[in-house]
């Protein structure tokens, strides 16, 4: 067994607001294989884009890490000076935010926004060396190299995702977070932009922790899932297991709620709403939404523990390791 790429213990995000603290990352422990796919999964508002922005270091106040660890290929980027961490980005991990399409700069080149990245860290390139580079990532992202002398306005949203893509992997990194990566394209074209991330992610051997809501593009894309709800894990293990036999109230819920033939396409949605983070619901977080819910869960929180092998679950509906 390899040693994990990356390993999150305990990660603590709050947001200092005047009516207190919004606990967006709230203990998550966490970690990934090289070369795996990891999909972080929850309804909006569950702090997934706080833990990305954090495991980048790109948070902003009035978002605080309160405390944990994110330790990348052994080395701890909370450790790391503002310099360091910007020498990481992009060489070691790189993100691809949520709008990333939109990110682009309107009145640049393709060209000059996927040099200024590979310029910040490599100075000595020459002219023709970057030009190079372009043509090639631009390549291997399936675009045309005509496309490095062209304005994002010229460009579809697919293609644009693209330039985001080749910008993301310009410096080889070791882990790519892509946050909800294709949520505005449509169907057919985000499929396409997943099966070049997915190309990418084997022939470099990257890792990936892919954010989103779509249950359906996970079960297709990640080797294992981490279900998040109001800042805390609910249940993580590999995908095909997860789909086949949840052991989280939650996640079976995510799973009933996807539009497939049996319930004739129609999106159910679960039932309620997501607590603010403000002011969480005692023991369980999810036990005022949840059909299982027992009187324990209203006082008593469930520890976050291994049910089965590789399988892990806060639910007292589950005991300790079997
Ligand atoms: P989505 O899928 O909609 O992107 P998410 O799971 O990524 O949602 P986050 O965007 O990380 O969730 O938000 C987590 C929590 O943090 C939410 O309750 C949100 O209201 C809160 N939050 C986010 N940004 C701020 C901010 N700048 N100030 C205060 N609270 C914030
Ligand atoms: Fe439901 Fe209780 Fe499990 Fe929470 S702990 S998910 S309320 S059964």
């Amino acid at each position: 067994m390899s040693n994990p790429i990356l390993e999150i213990k305990d990660l603590q995000v709050y947001y200092h607001v005047e009516a207190g603290a919004v606990k967006a990352v709230d203990g998550i422990s966490l970690s990934l294989d090289p070369g795996t796919k990891l999909g972080l999964v929850g309804e909006s508002g569950s702090g997934k884009s706080t833990m990305a922005l954090a495991l980048m270091r790109m948070h902003k106040a009035p978002a605080k890490i309160e405390g944990g660890h994110m330790v990348l290929d052994g080395v701890d980027l909370m450790t790391l000076s503002g310099d360091e961490m910007r020498q990481a980005r992009l060489r070691d991990l790189s993100m691809i935010p949520q709008g990333a399409m939109n990110s682009l700069h309107p009145l640049m080149r393709i060209q000059d926004q996927i040099i200024d990245g590979i310029r910040d860290h490599d100075p000595t390139l020459t002219k023709p060396e970057l030009n190079e580079r372009v043509t090639a990532l631009l390549q291997s992202v399936e675009l045309n190299p005509q496309v490095a002398r062209m304005y994002p306005h010229e460009l579809s949203g697919g293609m644009k995702q693209r330039c985001c893509l080749a910008i993301a992997i310009s410096m080889h990194p070791k882990l790519i977070i892509a946050d909800e990566p294709t949520s505005a394209l449509d169907v057919v074209i985000q499929r396409q932009v997943m099966e070049t991330l997915d190309r990418l992610q084997e022939e470099l051997n990257l890792s990936i922790i892919l954010i989103g809501h779509d249950m359906g593009l996970m079960a297709q894309f990640v080797d294992r899932l981490a279900v998040m709800y109001a800042g805390k894990l609910m249940e993580v293990g590999d995908t095909r297991s997860m789909f086949a036999d949840p052991l989280h109230p939650y996640t079976d819920l995510l799973i009933q709620s996807l539009p497939i033939l049996e319930n004739k396409g129609v999106f159910t949605g679960i039932p309620g709403i997501t607590p603010s983070l403000l002011d969480v619901p005692p023991g369980c977080v999810f036990h005022p939404r949840c059909p299982q819910m027992m009187d324990v869960c209203k006082e008593v929180v469930p520890a976050y523990r291994q049910v089965k092998p590789g399988r892990w679950a806060a639910c007292h509906l589950h005991g300790v390791v079997q």
